[in-house]
């Protein structure tokens, strides 16, 4: 009760009880407040941030940029500009990571108005500025999680067809800057309605998991696998010739009919098109149409086979 019944006990009172870690600067930047959680936390880790009333927030900020700390500069400029009434409002996200545990906070500038006038008037700069850096770790999990769900096959963990396409037009980008080659291959499971038919939509479901598993161990790290469709799939593979893509759609293609699909140890196989990708002049549409034209041709030539569309060789689809 003591502390509200005066107005500034009140006040210290209200921002010890924030679990934000908060400063408050003068017009020069310097801290001439701190919360109790910003104490506590100058006390428990050894890190960049000034605990101390009396340092120079730019001032420290200028040493990080010195040292390398990238989000030195945003904040540094952010809180200058605060300061100087450019801006109404400053915030950043950064990482704070330690060798054992990875940390992200919001950090937060806001202007300090002594004199309730100080804010209508367009000419006058506000007589400092509150700094705030609110631990946003679990907020930052979340949304890594729902991104990666957003982006996953449920069935099987490969990408979904929206992430593919996202992701592979944004490779195709960089490929067309840098002149590099790369193949679409898609391909389908053969017969696999009468697999559900004869064995069950689980067995289904498993035949489908462990063509996922068999494209990851074929692939490199960084080609882009995707499950299109029910039982459709879509690979990306950057800096390859039509030679290596067609020997990687071979290997594919063998891997899977060697697969024993538990729990009957049932066979299946698979179609496979190829399209080229050429560095420039077609769009992922056009490569997609194209790789599908290849594997209805896989199909129509009997299945369990890898066929190319010859229309999409290097320079023809760019003047067609
Ligand atoms: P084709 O060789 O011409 O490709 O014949 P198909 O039987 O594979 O082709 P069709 O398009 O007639 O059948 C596809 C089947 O895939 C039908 C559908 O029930 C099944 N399917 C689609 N998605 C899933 C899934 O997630 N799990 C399972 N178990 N089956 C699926
Ligand atoms: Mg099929
Ligand atoms: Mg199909």
């Amino acid at each position: 009760m003591r502390a509200i019944e005066s107005a500034e006990g009140l006040a210290v009172a209200v921002i010890d009880a924030l679990t934000s870690h908060i400063c408050v600067l003068d017009k020069g930047g310097t801290i001439i407040a701190v919360n109790r959680a910003w104490r506590e936390f100058g006390e428990s880790a050894n890190n960049e941030k000034p605990s101390d009333i009396g340092l120079n927030y730019l001032e420290v900020c200028r040493r990080a940029i010195g040292n390398g700390a990238s989000e030195a500069l945003a904040f540094y400029e952010g809180i200058r500009s605060v300061l100087y009434g450019e801006v109404a409002y400053f915030q950043l996200e950064y990482p704070c990571h330690s060798p054992t545990e990875e940390r992200w906070y919001l950090a937060r500038v806001s202007p300090l108005y002594l004199e309730e006038h100080q804010r209508d008037a367009a000419n006058l700069t506000p007589s400092g500025a509150v700094v705030s850096h609110a631990d946003i770790t679990e907020q930052k999990a979340l949304e890594t999680k729902l991104a990666h769900m957003a982006a996953t096959d449920w069935l099987t963990g490969l990408l979904n067809r929206r992430a593919f396409v996202d992701m592979t037009e944004a490779a195709l980008v960089d490929l067309c800057q840098n002149g590099r080659n790369a193949a679409l291959l898609m391909f389908d499971v053969d017969h696999f309605k009468l697999i559900n038919d004869t064995h069950g939509h689980q067995a289904g479901d498993q035949a489908l998991r462990a063509i996922a598993k068999t494209c990851r161990s074929v692939l490199r790290a960084n080609d882009l696998v995707a499950r299109i469709g029910g039982e459709e799939f879509a690979c990306f593979i950057p800096d390859t010739d039509m030679v290596n893509a067609t020997m990687m759609a071979e290997r594919l293609r063998l891997k899977i009919a060697a697969l024993a699909i538990p729990p009957m140890a049932f066979k299946i196989t698979v179609s496979v098109g190829i399209a080229n990708v050429p560095t420039s002049g077609v769009t992922l549409d056009q490569i997609l149409t194209s790789a599908d034209r290849a594997m209805y041709l896989a199909k129509s030539d009997g299945r369990n086979c890898v066929r190319i569309d010859k229309l999409v060789q290097r320079g023809e689809r760019a003047t067609a």
